[in-house]
């Protein structure tokens, strides 16, 4: 049917291939997690099953996906990294993006009961939005990265300060955005202290920084791995700056996953 007289309408589809020779990030999120966090309960503010499920997930898009090197994890988001030369589906965005956010969304959904087995899904169930950006440098990939965890470390931080007032302060929640409205980081960590002996250091990492899986492409290892999601290595701030990236060894084609290809998270 391929030359019907109809096949004149696949000329509407527009095409959507990528800016070659760049770092393709996708972006997948939550939709309304809002509702769905308070609909099942989660622990405010941090619940660390359903943390643990969303890397679940992430290493099962990983490990469906061999091209993908790098991903990063907070709240209800993940950023899947794609190498410069990736061609995977001929780099085009909506391939690609479609295909992560429903092998994310398919597998969040079936390890859920692993994660929440007293609380069963019931719909509307789970889902994901998804986008493809490209990065050019290894420089920008780095901003990238760093500007999602400065984005967890600084909704993190209100968050413990904010449940920490209405859990242990007994406040009301618009009491405690007001509370809230116009404070500094230090003012927050100030109120966690002298408030409630909390040293937000202290915080768990994971809740902190965020979640990393990356291939490891070691040359030990003859077969390509996933590294299980762990807490980033450094903290925050130094991400902010500049740092010289390491450079990104090249894959001999031969051995497409033999060199070496180092965290980014690596000072
Ligand atoms: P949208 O569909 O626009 O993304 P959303 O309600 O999902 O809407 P987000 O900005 O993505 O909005 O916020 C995610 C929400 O889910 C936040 O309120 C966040 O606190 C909550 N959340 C995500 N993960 C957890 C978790 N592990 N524990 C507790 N709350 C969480
Ligand atoms: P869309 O609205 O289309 O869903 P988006 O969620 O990526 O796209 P915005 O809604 O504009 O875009 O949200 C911007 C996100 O980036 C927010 O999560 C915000 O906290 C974060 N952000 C913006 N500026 C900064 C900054 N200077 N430092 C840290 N995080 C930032
Ligand atoms: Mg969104
Ligand atoms: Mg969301
Ligand atoms: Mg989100
Ligand atoms: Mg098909």
């Amino acid at each position: 049917m391929a030359n019907s007289r109809y096949g004149y309408v696949r000329a509407y589809e527009q095409p959507d291939i990528l800016l070659p020779n760049t770092y393709i990030v996708v972006r997948i999120d939550g939709r309304g997690f809002t509702k769905l966090t308070a609909r099942y309960n989660f622990v405010k503010p941090n619940d660390v099953r359903a943390l643990h499920l969303m890397n679940a997930a992430a290493e099962a898009v990983m490990k469906e996906l061999p091209d993908l090197v790098l991903a990063y994890g907070q709240s209800d988001e993940y950023s899947f990294v794609f190498p410069k030369d990736c061609q995977l589906f001929e780099r085009r965005a909506s391939k690609l993006t479609t295909t992560i956010v429903s092998t994310f969304t398919a597998n969040y959904v079936f390890a859920w009961s692993t994660y929440f087995p007293d609380t069963p899904l019931t719909p509307p169930l789970p889902s994901f939005d998804g986008r493809a950006v490209c990065y050019p440098s290894e420089v920008n990939l780095r901003d990238y990265l760093s500007w999602r965890q400065v984005d967890c470390h600084i909704n993190n931080l209100f968050n413990t300060t904010f449940w920490a007032l209405v859990q242990k302060g007994g406040m009301e929640r618009r009491a405690a955005e007001e509370e809230l409205a116009g404070t500094v980081a230090a003012d927050k960590n100030e109120i966690l202290f002298s408030r409630f002996g909390i040293n937000y250091n202290n915080e768990p990492e994971i809740f902190k920084k965020g979640s990393v899986l990356y291939r490891d492409f070691s040359p030990a290892s003859t077969q390509p791995s996933i590294t299980p999601a762990k807490p980033v290595e450094p903290s925050p701030l130094p991400l902010l700056s500049h740092p010289q990236p390491k450079k990104l060894l090249p894959r001999p084609m031969s051995q497409p996953l033999q060199s070496t290809y180092p965290s980014l998270f690596q000072d």
